[in-house]
């Protein structure tokens, strides 16, 4: 059976695999290779990041289908409203389109900084909700107020009383209308999942029972308690079940009834954050419920508490980031080298007379067949340990451990050819010397941060070969200078990878689902900056590479972190002849990855 990186589990019919290759589920099915091939044709090497607008589009349009779709099954009064968070992605390549795809639904945003309400003040639909959440000073509420002075259906949610006291505050000093007010309750119940701790008695966000009621309290003495028009909750991100869901339902649907009961008369309704969460696993599958059965959880919950309290059914507020965002975005890394290519046998320079052992290694390359590859190559192993501690001794020179470690890679490449891997656990058996190490054309503490800080896991998959049997256990490797830029092997989800020539072919690896928090949490380690990005777009049946953003200049990377760049240049441009700093300007206006030389799909 063919490989196919759990792409069924994943992809959720995004991409799918033809003729060997990754193609793009959608309009003409373009294969990713003929994308990449086609900006690498304009001399954007490195890394890359494919972000396809039509996918975001697609699960703007789940979302508010499905919820939808549970309101009229339910007979459900309330309206359901959407928001995207935009700190899981604020690139201007991924929100331009979401703002356009979301427009027929009044889909909003939602800010927790200054700098993201600029953005939202700035391009959001007019008349779509903005919601904004964290902690806020003076000046941040005033911005609240400026907002809805422009037009926008804005709805500051509070996190402490503090907050409802500076909204008094620039209410009485500027006399500009003041923003609707919702309040974020600190939920008995705690969240699931690694990012849990957003829920529950003791989380950072929030105002527990006793500040609710004072809350509602100051606002009336201050005759604002028609400003409050939302109860928000946030349970954590990537649930993987809904159950806790539904208590923070339950409770937050309580506290919304006993507010309303109180006078609150506006009131009308519920925001229950986010957390939906996307299947990043290719071994199986990790989520335990469907949109549509997240959806009716939710309507049922409330319809079933307004009935039990006799008030209105409220309107209900998602704010999935995740959700919308991951699936939209590939990360493109090109293989720069396998480990082993250093050990080809052509290197192998054996003498007139050997050690024995090294002689025994190439009778046991030599000799090996499919039934004694086992055997040799656990042999050979041993033989290269004994090896490289007679070196260690100086029994033997340099040139014989050369030969030694050529030997012994090759018989480890003979033996897992002999042998397939259909059998793994058999391999298993043998040490980490097997593993091929793949060097890739990327920074894992920019792409990937999330797999660095907190383990999680990303599909990962070749985008080429696929009509071939990947034949190497594969560990991964970044080009920063840090032993932590690895994905190591794991036997418990195992990476094959095909023994590519990388003279003869390019190699590239497709990281999917990456849309979601990675580019902007990613950090310049080593100062390799963001990679090139592209938004891949489908016109009458064509495809269009539309806003290519180079990876940043080396030149810039220094200026970000405030070098005088002027400087800079002056001392270089002194202490070199004018055509070797000419030489130099090329490379301070180019960016930090690595360039192949050789490129096969690129010639063609
Ligand atoms: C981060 C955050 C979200 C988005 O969470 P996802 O898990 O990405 O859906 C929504 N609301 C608030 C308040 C957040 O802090």
């Amino acid at each position: 059976m063919k490989n196919k990186y759990g792409i069924d589990i994943w992809s959720d019919n995004n991409f799918f695999i033809e003729d060997g290759v990754v193609k793009v589920d959608y309009d003409s099915n373009p294969s990713l290779i003929s994308i990449v091939k086609n900006v690498r044709k304009q001399g954007f090497k490195g890394p890359l990041l494919l972000r396809f607008p039509h996918i975001t589009k697609k699960q703007i349009k789940t979302l508010f289908s499905n919820f939808n779709a549970s309101m009229k099954e339910y007979d459900y009064k309330g309206t359901f409203n959407a928001v995207f968070p935009l700190k899981v992605n604020q690139l201007p390549n991924f929100i331009h389109p979401l703002i356009s795809a979301g427009k027929k639904y009044n889909y909003g945003l939602e800010a927790g900084s200054k700098a993201e309400l600029i953005i939202a003040m700035t391009y959001n639909n007019m008349g779509s909700p903005i919601t904004i959440n964290g902690f806020k000073d003076k000046e941040m509420i005033h911005l609240c107020f400026i907002a809805k002075s422009m037009g926008h259906d804005i709805t500051v949610i509070i996190e402490g009383l503090n907050e409802l006291e500076m909204i008094v505050e620039v209410l009485k000093e500027t006399k500009l209308e003041a923003p609707n007010v919702g309040l974020r309750v600190r939920l008995h119940s705690g969240g699931s999942g690694v990012w849990a701790k957003s829920g529950g008695i003791d989380s950072k966000f929030g105002l527990t029972s006793t500040e609710i009621l004072e809350a509602f309290e100051l606002m009336q003495d201050n005759n604002l308690e028609d400003l409050l028009t939302m109860i928000h909750f946030h349970i954590g991100s990537a649930m993987n079940s809904i159950k806790p869901l539904k208590k923070a339902l339950r409770e937050s649907g309580h506290i919304y009834a006993e507010l309303k009961n109180l006078g609150a008369k506006n009131l009308s309704s519920i925001n229950i954050g986010g957390g939906l969460s996307v299947e990043y696993s290719s071994y199986e599958r990790t989520r335990f419920y469907s949109l549509r059965e997240f959806a009716s959880d939710v309507v049922f919950t409330l319809k079933e508490i307004a009935r039990q309290k006799g008030v209105e059914e409220p309107n209900i507020f998602t704010e999935s980031g995740r959700f919308i965002s991951a699936a939209s975005t590939v990360l493109i890394t090109p293989v720069l080298e396998l480990f082993s290519a250093e050990y080809e046998l052509n290197h192998l320079k054996l003498k007139e007379k050997n050690p024995p052992l090294i002689a025994e290694l190439n009778e046991l390359y030599k000799d090996m067949t499919k039934k004694t590859a086992y055997e040799f190559m656990h042999d050979s192993i041993d033989h290269l340990e004994s090896l490289l501690t007679l070196f260690d001794l100086g029994y033997i020179d340099l040139q014989d451990r050369s030969n030694a470690e050529i030997l012994t890679h090759q018989i480890i490449k003979k033996a897992i050819s002999l042998l397939q891997i259909d059998d793994y656990e058999e391999l298993k058996r043998f040490d980490k010397n097997i593993q091929e190490k793949y060097l890739l054309n990327f920074s894992l503490f920019q792409s990937l941060p999330d797999y660095w800080g907190i383990n999680q896991e990303f599909p990962i998959m070749p985008i080429t070969h696929l009509d071939e049997k990947p034949t190497r256990s594969a560990s991964l490797w970044d080009i920063t200078c840090d032993s932590d830029g690895e994905i190591p092997f794991d036997m418990k989800k195992p990476l094959y990878l095909h023994d590519v020539n990388l003279n003869k072919e390019d190699y590239f690896l497709g990281f999917f689902n990456v849309g979601a928090y990675q580019d902007t949490l990613g950090m310049k380690h080593n100062l390799f900056s963001h990679p090139t990005e592209v938004n891949v777009v489908f016109k009458d049946g064509e495809v269009q590479l539309e806003k290519i953003l180079e990876s940043q200049k080396i030149i810039d990377i220094l200026e970000d972190i405030d070098y005088d760049t002027e400087e800079i240049q002056t001392i270089l441009r002194r202490s070199l002849p004018l055509e070797t700093y000419e030489v130099l300007q090329k490379y301070l206006n180019d960016n930090s990855y690595l360039k192949t030389i050789w490129s096969y799909y690129d010639d063609e």
